[in-house]
C-alpha cells in the first residue's frame, strides 16, 4: 500500500446499514482504495495515518455550488425572494472581475475542503476558469457545469429579455468543456441551463441533444420559487415541470436543483421519469424561506443529493451544516422528528450525492477499486464525545447534528493528502483568505452606489 489509515472507525456505506467497521483499516494504492476491513488484517504501507479516535469515511459531495459568490458572503439576505437576485446580488456581482471570481471560488472551495468536501458540483458561467485556476491546482474533484443564461434585460411586460446569441456562445463553451474533460478523472463536465425563465426553449432543445450525444448530464434550477413561476407562467401560460415534461426533458439526464415550487403530482412526475434532485437547505431557507422537498422526493423513491448553493445568502460551503439543516428544517416543517434520520442524511452527502451526480461508480463509498476520496474526523472533542458502538452507533447522529465540520482532520482526494492533521499540504490558506478579504472589501465598496440605487429592502436595514 502507498498509504494506510489504521485503528479507525470506518463508515463504508457498503452492505447493511452504513457499513460501520470498528477498529477498521483502509489501504490506498495509487489513486484507488485497495483495502477496506479490520485494521489487524492490513499489512504494510509506505505511509501510515493513525486513525484512532477518528471516524474515517468517504469525502463529502457538495451536489450544487456557485463557489465564486463566496466573495459576497453575507451580502444578500433577510429580503424578499423576488428582490434577492436583482436588488441584492446583482448590484455587487456586476462589479466583479475575473480575478474576484477566482478569489471567491478559492475561498468557497477552501471552506468546503476544511469541512470535508472532496467533490464539488460547480455550476458557473466560464466554469473552465475555476477548473483550471482552482480545482485542478487544489487537487479537488469537480463536476463542472457550464451555466447557460440568455437574459439581457427586462421588457415592458416585466419579462426577461432573452438573447439567443448569448446562449449559443455559452453552449459552445459547454461543448468544448465536455469534449476536453470527458476522459478526465478529476473533472466531470456537464451542461447547465440556469432555469426555464432564463433560457429559450430553442436553447434547451439544443442542450438536450448535445447532452445525449456526449453522454453528459444536464443540471438545471427547476421550479425554484415565485420569481421563476411568475416569469414562466407569463411567458408560456404553464408551470415549469409541465413544460419540461412536454419537451421530453424529464429523464435520467436531468439533475434538477431545488424543485420547491412543485405540487405533489409534479414531484411524482420528476421521480417517475428518473430525474435526480438536489436540495440546498441553508441557501434556500435564507433566500426563499422554503424547506427543500428532500424528504418528499426520497420517500417517493427519488435520487437526492444535498448542495450548499451559494454563500451570500448567507450560506457557505460547509456540508456538515447542510446535513444538519436538511434534517432539522424538515423535522420542523413536517412537525415530525422521525423525518430524515441521521443515517439517511449522511448518505445524502456521500453515496446519495454520488448517485445524484452520476459518479457513484467512482466515489461516495469506501469500496476496493473506487477512487480514494477519504476524510477523517477527530471525534475526541467535546461536541462529538462520546462515541459508542453498543447498542447502536451514536456517532452517526453526532456527526450530523453536533459537528461543526472543523473536526475534519485529514482530507485525501484521488489518493493524495490535501489536508493532514488540520493543515493544508500544498494550499496556501493564509494567502487565499488575505486576498479574498482585500478583494471583498473593495468589491462591496465598488458596488455600494448601485446597491443603494437598486433600493432593495436590505438598504433600509442598515446594520
Ligand atoms: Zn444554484
Amino acid at each position: 500500500m502507498d498509504l494506510a489509515i489504521v485503528d479507525t472507525t470506518l463508515i463504508t456505506f457498503q452492505g447493511e446499514g452504513l457499513g460501520v467497521i470498528e477498529k477498521g483499516g483502509l489501504g490506498i494504492m495509487g489513486n484507488e482504495i485497495a483495502f477496506v476491513g479490520k485494521s489487524d488484517d492490513l499489512r504494510g504501507a509506505d505511509e501510515v495515518i493513525d486513525g484512532s479516535g477518528c471516524v474515517t469515511m468517504p469525502g463529502l459531495i457538495d451536489s450544487h455550488a456557485h463557489t465564486w459568490l463566496a466573495l459576497l458572503k453575507g451580502g444578500a439576505q433577510d429580503m424578499p425572494e423576488i428582490q434577492w437576485m436583482k436588488k441584492g446580488l446583482e448590484p455587487f456581482v456586476n462589479h466583479m472581475n475575473k480575478k474576484d471570481r477566482i478569489a471567491g471560488s478559492k475561498l468557497g472551495v477552501l471552506e468546503g475542503l476544511r469541512t470535508g468536501t472532496t467533490t464539488f458540483c460547480e455550476f458557473s458561467p466560464e466554469v473552465k476558469g475555476y477548473v483550471e485556476n482552482v480545482y485542478l491546482p487544489f487537487g479537488v474533484r469537480t463536476v463542472a457545469v457550464e451555466t447557460l443564461n440568455e437574459v439581457v434585460g427586462v421588457d415592458a411586460r416585466g419579462l426577461y429579455e432573452l438573447d439567443r446569441s448569448i446562449g449559443e456562445e455559452g453552449l459552445k463553451k459547454a461543448d468544448a468543456l465536455v469534449d476536453e474533460y470527458k476522459r478526465s478523472e478529476m473533472v466531470y463536465p456537464g451542461y447547465g441551463p440556469q432555469a426555464l425563465d432564463m433560457v429559450t426553449i430553442e436553447l434547451l432543445e439544443e442542450v438536450k441533444e448535445n447532452a445525449w450525444d456526449s453522454k453528459s448530464d444536464i443540471h438545471m434550477h427547476v421550479a425554484q420559487g415565485e420569481r421563476e413561476r411568475l416569469q414562466v407562467e407569463k411567458r408560456y401560460g404553464a408551470r415549469t415541470v409541465k413544460i419540461m415534461y412536454d419537451m421530453g426533458m424529464l429523464d435520467e439526464k436531468l439533475v434538477a436543483v431545488h424543485c420547491h415550487d412543485t405540487e405533489i403530482e409534479e414531484k411524482g412526475m420528476l421521480v417517475e421519469n428518473g430525474v435526480r434532485m438536489v436540495g440546498c437547505p441553508s441557501s434556500i431557507g435564507m433566500i426563499d424561506g422554503i424547506v427543500p422537498p428532500i424528504h418528499d422526493l426520497l420517500s417517493m423513491g427519488g435520487e437526492v443529493g444535498v448542495g450548499t448553493d451559494q454563500a451570500p445568502g448567507p450560506g457557505g460551503h460547509n456540508m456538515f451544516k447542510e446535513m444538519r439543516n436538511a434534517a432539522l428544517l424538515t423535522k420542523i416543517r413536517d412537525k415530525d422528528p422521525t423525518r430524515l434520520p441521521s443515517g439517511d442524511v449522511l448518505k445524502l452527502a456521500t453515496i446519495g450525492g454520488a448517485r445524484t451526480l452520476g459518479i457513484q461508480h467512482l466515489v461516495g463509498s469506501l469500496e476496493v477499486g473506487k477512487l480514494a476520496d477519504i476524510i477523517t474526523i477527530d471525534m475526541l472533542c467535546a461536541n462529538l464525545t462520546p462515541s459508542v458502538f453498543e447498542p447502536f452507533h451514536n456517532f452517526v447522529a453526532t456527526l450530523v447534528h453536533s459537528s461543526t465540520g472543523k473536526e475534519v482532520r485529514d482530507v485525501i482526494i484521488n489518493g493524495k493528502e490535501v489536508m493532514r492533521k488540520g493543515e493544508f499540504v500544498k494550499i496556501d490558506e493564509g494567502h487565499i483568505i488575505k486576498d479574498a478579504q482585500g478583494r471583498g472589501k473593495d468589491l462591496f465598496k465598488r458596488g455600494a452606489k448601485d446597491w443603494k440605487d437598486a433600493d432593495g429592502s436590505l438598504v433600509k436595514t442598515n446594520f
